[in-house]
């Protein structure tokens, strides 16, 4: 294929980051799973580890890039998560 005009774009070292631009990027991080409070903000069920009535969803979840195409375990972690929050769901108001 000949296209009519094609450009490469390069981030040199210094520039500011921005994900505005259209690129084929997989942003993960920022609320990040783990094992205990000292490596994590939301525990397995995507529980807040500070605020029980707070579940997080999302690739914000990773706590580094998975090196692969990163939707779908957003999505199979919410699954997984449905249940827990159901659960807390049915524990009285006043007990959680
Ligand atoms: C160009 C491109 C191509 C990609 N191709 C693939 C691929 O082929 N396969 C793959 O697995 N992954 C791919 N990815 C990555 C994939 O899209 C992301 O990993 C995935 O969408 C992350 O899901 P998320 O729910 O964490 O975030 P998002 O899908 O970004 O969802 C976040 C949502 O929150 C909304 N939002 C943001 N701020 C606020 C606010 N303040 N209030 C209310 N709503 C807000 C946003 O509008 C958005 O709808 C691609 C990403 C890009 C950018």
């Amino acid at each position: 294929m000949k296209p009519k005009s094609h450009s490469i774009f390069c981030m040199k070292p210094g520039m500011d980051y921005g994900a505005r631009i259209y690129q084929s990027i997989h942003m993960t991080g920022g609320a990040i799973m783990g094992s205990g409070p000292s490596n994590s903000v939301v525990n397995r069920h995507s529980q807040s580890r500070d605020l029980h009535n707070l579940f997080v969803y999302g690739a914000s979840l990773f706590p580094q890039n998975i090196g692969y195409n990163p939707a779908g375990l957003p999505a199979a972690l919410t699954h997984f998560s449905a249940e827990k929050m159901r659960d807390y769901l049915k524990i009285p108001p006043c007990t959680r």
